[in-house]
């Protein structure tokens, strides 16, 4: 029994939905009641009525509200044409009865239909409701999701950071930051691959010293490079806050810059400040449009913080290990320092079958020149020496001061020849300055040099033994004069 209900239910019951096997199937049952009943008319049966309610309920039930109505209503009118046609009182009290019987089971099965109807549409409504809340609920799940994924890759992020920040912390050498930034920018912004410049500023030769030209050998085959500042450096120097282009081609600011210069399409480009102070550049592009995201650039912030901080040990580290080499009057190399420089060149040219010469020069009757007006003058001559060498000799030239009023020059791929030339010039400039006593009066000073090239095999003590004896020899022989031991050996 309960089968049949579910059948009944699950199938034929007016709410499910039906194929066309179905109604063409109704069809054939309500033609083949249709013959039934005109042959029960026709042998006056009894059961007709009967037939007729139960073939109105299931239409009611099967078909649905609209098909009963119709189905009640031609019954009706059966009935009231059986009336007027067969003017039977029997008939007659069949027909009213048939009647009334008909329009009280339309009531009520109307009444059921409009109930479950009902119940149909608050049960959808409700259905309605719980798939709302349901995707309401996925939405918030999907969010705390990628909260969650987002959390942990800021957590991953963060403690890379702190792995940066603890490797830059052990190292003092340009090179070392430079690798430690390379190797770790790419896994902070979620391995993607992207070009960088580490640019420091050289606050004397007014120039940015770029780490990447000079330590990533695939930019430069090892030659060095001078960084030239792009509009992008020049941006942040002048705004002092980080630059942050998704697009280049889309940026007003950038609207007038040449196309060949906008190979990068994505720039975050972050200074390196101290209380205003720009101490570097942390550049970081790629040539894709819209490369970097928000989270991406907070990351390279932080990691340009970082760099700050070790540009600024990085320069106070310089500067003190600059004061421990360099002079404090002069600006130059010390004694001590001096001879590992000479050292080191001695090592170079035996390396690279090269030569250099070696210089020592003397200030003329120094001990007079303090002595007749005093240790302040005296400071002012070696002073202006100082600078005096430093004009005059080429950068590659190593200066230093060697002793109170003696000073040293080593001359890389410098032969005899050249070596006489560029001591010989020294000498003949240098005398030709005034060096101010006070307002109205000066003096002139001048200088004995000694000098040597570098012979095969020489040791670092023969070097300078040499230049000493050939200033020596200018001293002897009547100062402001140079010699070289090649020419009295
Ligand atoms: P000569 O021509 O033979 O080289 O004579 P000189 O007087 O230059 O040489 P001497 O070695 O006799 O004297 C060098 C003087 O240099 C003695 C010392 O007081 C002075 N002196 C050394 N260092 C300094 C310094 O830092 N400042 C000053 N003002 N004088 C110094
Ligand atoms: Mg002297
Ligand atoms: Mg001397």
């Amino acid at each position: 029994m309960s089968n049949i209900i579910d059948f009944f239910l699950n199938k034929l019951f007016y709410k499910n939905p039906k194929d066309l096997l179905f109604y063409m199937i109704t069809i054939i049952v309500y033609i083949l009641l249709i013959i039934f009943i005109i042959f029960l008319i026709k042998n006056n049966s009894q059961y007709v009525s009967l037939l007729f309610f139960i073939i109105l309920i299931f239409s009611f039930l099967i078909i649905g509200f609209e098909f009963g109505i119709g189905i009640a209503g031609i019954w009706i009118l059966l009935n009231i044409i059986g009336m007027i046609f067969i003017r039977e009182f029997s008939v007659i009290l069949v027909n009213i009865t048939n009647i009334i019987l008909t329009v009280v089971l339309t009531y009520f099965l109307s009444l059921f239909i409009i109930e479950i109807d009902t119940r149909n549409k608050n049960i959808e409504l409700k259905n309605l409701d719980i798939q709302r809340k349901i995707i309401e609920k996925k939405e918030e799940y999907d969010k705390v999701k990628s909260q969650i994924e987002g959390n942990k890759t800021r957590i991953k992020n963060y403690t890379l950071l702190n792995e940066v920040a603890q490797k830059l912390a052990t190292t003092l050498e340009k090179e070392e930051i430079y690798k430690i930034v390379f190797d770790y920018i790419s896994p902070l912004l979620n391995n993607k691959k992207v070009n960088f410049d580490f640019l420091i500023w050289d606050e004397e030769s007014g120039i940015y010293e770029c780490l990447s030209e000079k330590y990533d050998t695939r930019h430069t085959n090892g030659t060095i490079i001078l960084y030239k500042k792009d509009s992008f450096d020049e941006w942040v120097e002048v705004n002092k806050h980080t630059l942050f282009i998704k697009n280049l081609d889309d940026d007003y600011r950038f609207k007038i810059l040449p196309k060949d210069k906008k190979i990068f399409k994505s720039i975050v480009c972050i200074p390196l400040l101290e209380k205003q102070k720009i101490l570097g550049i942390l550049k970081v592009y790629s040539e894709k449009v819209n490369f970097f995201d928000n989270d991406d650039a907070r990351i390279l912030n932080y990691l340009g913080d970082l760099c700050t901080i070790i540009v600024q040990n990085l320069l106070l580290y310089l500067k003190t290990k600059e004061l421990a080499i360099k002079d404090g009057l002069t600006g130059l190399y010390m004694r001590r320092y001096f001879i590992e420089k000479l050292n080191e060149e001695i090592k170079r040219v035996k390396q690279l079958n090269t030569t250099f010469s070696f210089l020592m020069i003397d200030i003329d009757h120094f001990k007079e020149c303090n002595d007749t007006y005093g240790h302040l003058f005296g400071d002012k001559v070696l002073k202006i020496l100082g600078e005096f060498l430093k004009d005059n000799l080429r950068d590659v030239d190593i200066i230093g001061r060697y002793g109170g009023e003696e000073f040293a020059v080593i001359l890389p791929n410098t032969n005899y020849n050249g070596a006489t030339f560029v001591a010989e010039r020294l000498r003949t400039n240098f005398e030709k300055l005034i060096i101010k006593v006070n307002e109205n009066e000066g003096r002139k000073v001048t200088l004995s040099i000694g000098g040597v090239e570098y012979k095969n095999n020489f040791k670092l003590m023969e070097v300078i033994d040499c230049a000493d004896k050939a200033l020596y020899h200018s001293k002897e022989t009547g100062r402001n004069k140079v010699t070289f031991w090649e020419d009295i050996k």
